[in-house]
């Protein structure tokens, strides 16, 4: 990455705001330059095309779309667009504004090339390892908030005010009933109803020919459906797919599918009929999703397989070639993917790790010579990788 960014703000980001912040903007130790201030659309365009410019730094609710923008720059190599959120510089204040709209810059110069690095280390690459969190699926369009949560739980929203699928799947329902009704179809909508999700099948075109293991904290079977090798895939938080013993009693696990269905359709008034509530064939107690959310977590002898074919692949490494992918990891559970990421790329001395976060693009200071970060959707870097 070279030294200096040069920034071309787009005229609706001229606000007061960031009028004041200007001069911080332009004096931080040379790493930034601001190309030039485009007053119009006409503006911009030429100063794009004739300033060489990284980054275009533009506001989400402006008159010229993103959209717009998205495609006129993206016929220019190497320019890429940030995009600032409604609201962002009073959202966050004026200088976690700054220090965020930093990062964004940083992560989004040399688009191109960071691609091609990237592209280079995978095909050089002799094993990959993939790390898979949340921002994986929602960019797969399994999306826990907004439409797709509203359209789907209406009548859930206006009995117990739930905002979206994450928190709702901590919300305390006073029956198993009502319990049963939220998770059948939250597990219906998730797990089983949609196909693999483009991202998950553009992923496997990029690493199908290589030595590849997956880790993730998804429980919503994507990386199966999608057609990775299911002795490769370590899904350490569970699957919606399987019940278990609330207490757990005893460590098998339960396949669902049949039974979500039912309670899927058999539900009214947020409620299943009672005969449908799951009990634990041996004690007779609850039972629940297969998730880890407690102490009760059920890790059953092939999640245990998977976990030391998961350190074996990890031992194995040694001074080959290696890129770990790691794809939408937040700080939900950083000691899982996120954080072990950092110290095998830390202790291996040819492992690249590319991250790839909307909200935590940030690099490490012990790994940054071997990272390549990006801020952008998932599903359109892999696509640009694959394309390459
Ligand atoms: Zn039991």
């Amino acid at each position: 990455m070279s030294d200096q960014v040069s920034v071309i703000l787009a005229a609706p980001v001229l606000d007061t705001i960031l009028q004041k912040m200007y001069p911080v903007f332009n004096a931080d130790q040379g790493r930034f330059r601001v190309a030039s201030i485009a007053a119009n659309w006409q503006d911009l365009e030429r100063n794009v095309r004739n300033m060489k410019a990284d980054v275009v730094l533009v506001e989400a609710d402006v008159a010229n779309s993103p959209q717009q923008l998205a495609q006129f720059l993206a016929a220019i190599p190497g320019v890429a667009l940030v995009v600032l959120p409604p609201g962002w510089a009073q959202a966050e204040g004026t200088i976690r504004a700054f220090s965020w709209m930093r990062t964004k810059c940083t992560m989004n110069a040399n688009y191109h090339t960071k691609l091609e690095k990237v592209g280079q280390a995978i095909q050089n690459a002799e094993a990959i390892l993939i790390g898979g969190g949340a921002g994986l699926s929602a960019s797969a369009g399994l999306v826990y908030s907004g439409e797709r949560f509203t359209s789907h739980f209406a009548d859930f929203i206006e009995q117990y005010g739930l905002t979206d699928m994450y928190s709702s799947g901590f919300y305390p329902f006073p029956t198993q009933e009502e319990k049963w009704a939220y998770w059948s179809r939250h597990i219906q909508v998730n797990r089983y109803d949609p196909g693999p999700g483009q991202v998950y099948c553009d992923l496997l075109r990029l690493v199908k020919e290589k030595v590849y293991f997956v880790i993730t904290t998804n429980a919503d079977a994507q990386f199966e459906k999608a057609g990775f090798v299911r002795e490769c895939i370590f899904a350490v938080q569970g699957d919606y797919g399987k019940l278990q013993c609330a207490k757990a009693c005893h460590d098998t696990l339960y396949d669902n599918e049949d039974l979500t269905r039912q309670m899927v359709v058999e539900q009214s008034d947020c409620r299943i009929p009672s005969h449908l509530v799951p009990r634990c064939p041996r004690c007779g107690e609850f039972m629940e999703p297969n998730l880890r959310k407690d102490q009760y977590f059920v890790e059953d002898d092939a999640w245990h397989q998977m976990s030391s074919r998961y350190s074996q692949f990890v031992a194995a490494l040694g001074d080959k070639p290696i890129v770990l992918l790691e794809l939408g990891v937040g700080y939900n559970t950083p000691s899982i993917i996120k954080f072990p990421f950092e110290r095998i790329t830390a202790q291996y001395p040819n492992a690249t790790l590319v991250r790839i976060n909307r909200d935590y693009p940030e690099v490490s200071h012990t790994n940054r010579e071997k990272t390549i970060a990006f801020s952008q959707d998932i599903g359109e870097i892999i696509a640009a990788i694959c394309e390459r």
